[in-house]
């Protein structure tokens, strides 16, 4: 038997259903990859192209090898389908709108093609739409009823990285993107090491650390559970602290959401007749980190600089952005989500509709005081010091309300009043 295991956004070679569930049964096993164009990378193709070289050394160290093709997924790997003559595909299950049309045009395929389909869970801690509100309904909208039955429900086993993968001959692998260098070295090996090396240092301390503006003490492993170089339940199994694997619930909490609400990205329930303001300038002044609002304008710029924002400042400018400027919420999400190394679609797009209470949990109400969160999360002013050069003279909290300070040149005034 031949089977192609298609690689999406599980980009490993440890706890991976779908490949060892191939290893396990078939005689010859075909990884794929489709770079497809329909995806766009934004600023995560350097980390993409690195985790997809790693994904290939480490087939290729079990014999195996990352075969490589371009175009649309589903005709790619039905033409690979044909080519190897394989008699069934495995795909890790996955819950965008792009992922779920993904799945279902290569169900259809195969079948038309008598070839078995089989969908593998791994991208998620518990597998989205495994859990069901008693009270009925296909999917939790809070968070607390979903993280009470998350966390008891009983884990996969972990399964290993395969020994010996046995491809078909003569085929022809394929060219990888060309590396480059990003902010991020990207790939299983170096999302292991940082998972080893954090959880050793500050994984214990996670509640006390995670909203130090400035101690930087959360994990940044954002991004390897964005592509799959790591297991998010190999991570949960490894982790002690409750905290840390309540956030882990969090992703897992919006991928379920997602399954069963697709348009999470454009779809909202905002009051009837709430209207958002047209204000280009503004959006400017904020993506750029120029609202005159230190500690928001010390976030965008984390974002520009490092593709990265601590949950903290996402939360805060997110707000700010919503609730201050009277910005539409998907403003921000698309300038988010084109950013961040992690930017993923359930977690930013749920994260976003939360922020603006126009989920499912709506709370028009959910506001969150730049001031008071500064003072609170950055108490002397490091975090912005680090980011807001114009400011970087001013001692300790003061830095928070430069408006009140004489003498400080070259920073803006705030768009909108904040005290
Ligand atoms: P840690 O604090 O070390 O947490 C570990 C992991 O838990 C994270 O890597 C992430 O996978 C998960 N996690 C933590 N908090 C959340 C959360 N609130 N929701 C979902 N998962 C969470 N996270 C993304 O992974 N991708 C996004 O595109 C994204 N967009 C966001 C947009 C906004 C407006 C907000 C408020 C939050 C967003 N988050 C997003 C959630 C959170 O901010 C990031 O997961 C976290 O900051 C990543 O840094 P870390 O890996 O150091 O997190």
């Amino acid at each position: 038997e031949t089977v192609v295991v298609l690689f999406t956004r599980d980009l490993r070679v440890r706890d991976h259903p779908a490949l060892a569930g191939a290893c396990a049964g078939a005689r010859r096993v075909v990884p794929l990859f489709v770079l497809d164009p329909a995806i766009r990378p934004y600023g995560r193709a350097a980390f993409l192209a690195e985790s997809l070289a790693d994904l290939r050394r480490s087939l290729r160290e079990r014999g195996g090898d990352l075969v490589v093709r371009e175009g649309d997924t589903v005709t790619e790997t039905m033409r690979l389908v044909r080519q190897v003559g394989a008699q069934a595909v495995h795909v890790s299950e996955d819950v965008s709108a792009f992922a779920q049309r993904r799945q279902r045009r290569l169900a259809e395929e195969c079948e038309r093609e008598r070839t078995a389909f089989l969908t593998f869970p791994g991208v998620t801690v518990v597998p989205p739409g495994l859990l069901r509100p008693s009270g009925g309904g296909d999917h939790y909208r809070v968070f607390t009823p979903y993280w009470r039955v998350w966390a008891e429900r009983e884990r996969r086993r972990l399964l290993d990285a395969p020994g010996k993968i046995v491809l078909p001959e003569g085929l022809d692998a394929g060219s990888l993107p060309a590396s480059q260098k990003g902010l991020l070295p990207g790939g299983e090996r170096a999302g292991r090491e940082r998972m080893t090396a954090w959880l050793r240092r500050y994984g214990d301390d996670y509640a006390e650390g995670r909203d130090d503006l400035a101690g930087d003490r959360t994990s940044r492993l954002g991004p390897y559970l964005r592509f799959g170089c790591l297991s998010p339940l190999e991570l949960e199994s490894l982790a002690h602290n409750e905290e840390f694997v309540r956030q882990l619930c969090w992703r897992d909490f919006f991928h379920q959401v997602t399954l069963a609400f697709p348009g999470i990205t454009r779809d909202d329930y905002r009051p009837r007749g709430q209207r958002w303001r047209d204000d280009e300038q503004a959006v400017r002044a904020w993506k750029e980190g120029r609202t005159g609002v230190p500690i928001v304008d010390a976030g965008m710029r984390q974002l520009l600089a490092e593709g990265w924002m601590h949950n903290r400042a996402r939360l805060l400018t997110a707000s700010f952005l919503v609730r201050r400027l009277g910005v539409d919420w998907r403003v921000g999400a698309e300038h988010f989500f084109s950013l961040l190394l992690d930017g993923d679609v359930a977690d930013n797009y749920g994260n976003w509709q939360w922020v603006a209470g126009t989920g499912n949990d709506t709370r028009p109400n959910r506001v969150v005081n730049p001031l008071a969160q500064a003072k609170r999360f950055d108490p002397r002013g490091e975090y912005v010091r680090r980011y807001v050069p114009e400011l970087r003279a001013v001692q300790n909290g003061r830095i928070h309300r430069p408006w009140r300070l004489s003498g400080v040149d070259g920073y803006s005034a705030p768009l909108v009043p904040v005290e």
